[in-house]
């Protein structure tokens, strides 16, 4: 199986496999797992915050980390597209009790002067305002990465009003290796982050969250809160610090290559329009003028062995990931084409 439907579905390698086997273990509820308390460390360094915390699921930590932010009853600020409000089952109103107001980006970038406009005054009728979140790289908006210089602007504006930002960065080393920008440096525009060890990073399980340290212990007390205090949790940290090797970041540069090579090809067949600028590991097709549905075209490639998934009303998402080849991305051509041909 050629499987393009998420980076979720990479497999740990056999040298994270091994790592978990060897991995020495405590109680991280009483915070002596040395394994998982070197993976927080690792993070931290390389996100430059004070400190991190490993949590079950990147929803977990956007959940926590707009649980440390607000109270109840203010509001959150994010764009029409984002991660959290789509997909994440209103987990932030279910939990935080908050609401949620949505600003249209362009390519899932917020207009920094739209996100200051949206911000709340002093109004006995009106929420407080209390998180920004931004989604680096933007997975609605096709692995879009969202320009430092916005971000830096965002940032501003929430210096200004005293407000936090929160980076939902489940994809933010492809965001860093796309635009050869270290991670520290999209960080620092941020107070709390978030990315996946779980998809192109090919660990079997797991989030980082960071920030201050202040940030974090509030952090890892929800954490307990939502049940997610574990225990001899060394076996599942011990991939996730072989996921955050240089040599294993860099290989996210593979997955773009072969996205960016995917579209191309795609882009060539008859009936086929690539809807987004590839630049990190997801391609976005509109498969309208094939005269198939989406449902019948996904059923079609799966009959190829390929599985992808269908991404709103005549799109479907492509995703490479560390179990893809270029081999792999030429036979998805040789399907497609075929599949419009008939
Ligand atoms: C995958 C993803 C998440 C959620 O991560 P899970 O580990 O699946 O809970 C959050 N935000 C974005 C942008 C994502 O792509």
């Amino acid at each position: 199986m050629i499987d393009l439907r998420s980076d979720t579905v990479t497999k740990p390698s056999e040298e994270m496999r091994k790592a978990m086997y060897d991995a020495e273990v405590g109680d991280d509820v009483y915070g002596e797992d040395p394994t998982v308390n070197k993976l927080e460390e690792s993070a931290a360094n390389i996100l430059g915050k004070e400190d991190a915390l490993f949590v079950t699921s990147g929803t977990q930590g956007n959940q926590i980390a707009g649980l440390v932010h607000c109270k109840p009853g203010q509001e959150v600020i994010m764009e029409a597209q984002a991660h959290i409000f789509l997909y994440e089952a209103a987990a932030l109103s279910a939990f935080a009790g908050v609401q949620i107001k949505t600003l249209d980006g362009n390519n899932g970038a917020m207009n920094p002067g739209d996100v200051e406009a949206a911000i709340r005054g002093d109004d006995i009728h009106q929420p407080e305002t209390g998180l920004i979140c931004i989604e680096n790289t933007h997975n609605k908006a096709g692995g879009a990465v969202i320009p430092l210089k916005n971000m830096q602007k965002i940032y501003q504006v929430s210096r200004d009003h005293a407000i936090p930002i929160h980076l939902d960065g489940a994809r933010l080393f492809n965001a860093s290796v796309a635009s050869r920008t270290p991670v520290k440096e999209i960080a620092k525009y941020t107070d709390s982050v978030q990315f996946c060890l779980s998809k192109g990073l090919g660990a079997p399980v797991g989030s980082i969250i960071a920030g201050s340290s202040e940030f974090i212990s509030q952090a890892r007390k929800w954490r307990k809160r939502l049940g997610g205090g574990l225990r001899q949790v060394g076996v599942l940290a011990a991939p996730g610090i072989i996921a955050l090797e240089e040599e294993n970041i860099q290989h996210l540069e593979q997955d773009h290559e072969n996205a960016k090579q995917l579209a191309e090809g795609l882009q060539n067949i008859e009936g086929i329009v690539v809807k987004n600028k590839v630049e990190t590991n997801i391609v976005l097709v509109d498969i309208t003028n094939s005269n198939k549905t989406t449902e019948h075209f996904i059923n079609l490639l799966k009959e190829h062995n390929i599985l992808t998934g269908a991404f709103g009303p005549n799109i479907i998402r492509f995703v490479t990931n560390n179990g893809i080849t270029r081999n792999d991305v030429n036979n998805v051509l040789l399907a497609a084409q075929k599949i419009v041909n008939h």
